[in-house]
């Protein structure tokens, strides 16, 4: 064969290939994105860990076949905030921290979730902290600043998406304007714009398939952290799984859930209450894979984070080489309830000596006060020193310093550490599976997310292998 025939051949044969591929491919129906805020590596390698010695499992979300080492940079910051990265994700544009769906110029940018509602498809818009905290909002709203709670909460009625759920809508009473007049509140608004609005659990379980658009409130702040959450509370995949009933239909969906509280807890450093965190918002992943089986040719399963926080790392000049992440779950409370407990006991027991307070300690902690004073690697036996610092918070009174000092010492004893209050500027990743997902691989930005993911829904995928752990 000739060189010209052959190059007549492979462009014919690339010709029919590619219009057999465009008749038997379609944007992609259901494509869901979770968002771990303050998620990076370390936060999923500590769950990891954790599962692998005390379950021999894995978190779902790290068994994803594509990955993509992710940028979070904000456009004036090499540190982001949540509203930054939330509108890089959302909207495919680096912006200022603090803005919110507007560009640096504070110029209206177009999130996925638009773009996806635009295409016919219902939207779902869920979050364990409040639905028009940054994350969330960086899908519906456009704002210069993310405090601006009540116009967020008007950005929030008017998208018009079929789904809002999770935690409360911050300052959605408002307050009165510069004429003097009352804003009217976001919920009475949301009533007129159509919505059902539920704000009781009760009233959430009760929901019937078919109802058209929705504003479940699981609290009117943030809903629980897991750790300290009651066994038949509304988690994060009950919403996940009701948000999928709701939604399900011949154009399907696009869903945006966050697991908001990791960030929490990240910065204040409580390794423990992070880790149920991540087990809690990889089991509404689940709910989406639970979906996605019966859908695999039709469904994307996103996962990222939009940052991370707290410079948590996966070792501690303490313990040397080991580690130790299942003495992780020997904590029984989150350090806002620790703080609670410990204060509380004080106040009803003013005389209480720190002996008396040792045992509600070891209770909440799981932490060891033994007489020798000596410690041990891989256990939560106090050193002296240990016990001295937590004796002298107490007699001091100062019970938030001591409940930090609890947390500290679970940490150093599980062989973590961290270096910050605040977020970091690592990279997280971001984890794909189903059509569309062979676009997530190598180092990405941020800002990537959104441009694939506006793909995937605009244009024909190729379906990919399904694997399986
Ligand atoms: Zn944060």
């Amino acid at each position: 064969m000739s060189a010209l025939k052959k190059a007549l051949f492979v462009s014919v044969l690339f010709v029919f290939v590619s219009a057999a591929s465009a008749a038997e491919l379609k944007p992609v129906k259901y494509v869901f994105l979770f968002i771990g805020d303050g998620m990076s590596i370390p936060q999923r390698m500590m769950a990891e860990e954790y599962l692998k010695k005390t379950q021999n499992t894995g978190l779902r979300i790290n068994a994803m076949p594509q990955q993509a080492i992710t940028t979070t940079y904000a456009a004036n910051s090499f540190i982001t905030d949540s509203a930054a990265s939330g509108t890089a994700i959302a909207c495919g544009a680096k912006t200022n921290n603090g803005a919110v769906g507007v560009n640096e110029k504070g110029e209206r940018l177009e999130s996925i979730a638009e773009v996806a509602h635009k295409s016919g498809k219902k939207v779902g818009i869920i979050s364990t902290v409040t639905l028009n905290h940054a994350t969330p909002a960086s899908f519906y709203a456009h704002r210069a600043n993310r405090g601006q709670s009540y116009d967020i909460g008007l950005d929030l009625v008017a998208s018009g998406f079929e789904y809002f759920g999770g935690g409360g809508i911050n300052g959605h009473k408002g307050s009165k304007n510069k004429e003097g007049v009352e804003q009217e509140d976001i919920f009475d608004l949301a009533k007129k714009a159509g919505y059902t609005v539920c704000r009781t659990q009760e009233k959430i379980k009760a929901l019937k398939r078919g109802t058209d658009k929705v504003v479940a409130i699981g609290s009117e702040t943030d809903l629980p952290y897991a750790i300290d959450a009651s066994e038949d509370g509304l988690k994060l995949a009950d919403f996940t799984k009701q948000a999928i009933e709701l939604l399900d239909n011949p154009k399907g969906f696009f869903m945006m859930v966050e697991g908001g509280k990791i960030d929490w807890m990240c910065h204040a450093n409580d390794a423990a209450t992070t880790l149920s965190e991540i087990i809690d918002f990889d089991n509404a992943v689940k709910k989406a894979f639970d979906f996605a089986e019966k859908h695999p040719s039709e469904t994307l399963i996103v996962v990222t984070g939009d940052h991370e926080t707290g410079g948590l790392t996966l070792g501690f000049a303490g313990t040397g080489y080991a580690s130790f992440i299942e003495l992780l779950g020997s904590q029984k409370a989150s350090l806002d309830v620790l703080k609670k407990t410990f204060a509380d006991y004080a106040k009803k027991n003013p005389e209480a000596s720190f002996d008396t307070m040792k045992a509600l300690i070891t209770e909440k902690s799981g932490l060891i006060f033994a007489a020798d004073g000596k410690g041990k690697n891989g256990t939560m036996i106090l050193t002296a020193a240990e016990q001295e610092e937590l004796a002298t918070k107490y007699g001091d009174k100062k019970y938030d310093e001591l409940s930090n000092a609890v947390i500290r010492f679970v940490n150093h004893k599980s062989g973590l550490a961290w270096t910050s209050n605040a977020h970091t500027a690592l990279p997280v990743n971001t984890t794909a599976w189903g059509p569309g997902a062979d676009a997530f691989f190598g180092m990405i930005d941020n800002t990537d997310i959104a441009k694939k993911l506006k793909q995937t829904v605009i244009q024909p995928q190729r379906q990919r292998r399904v694997f399986r752990r």
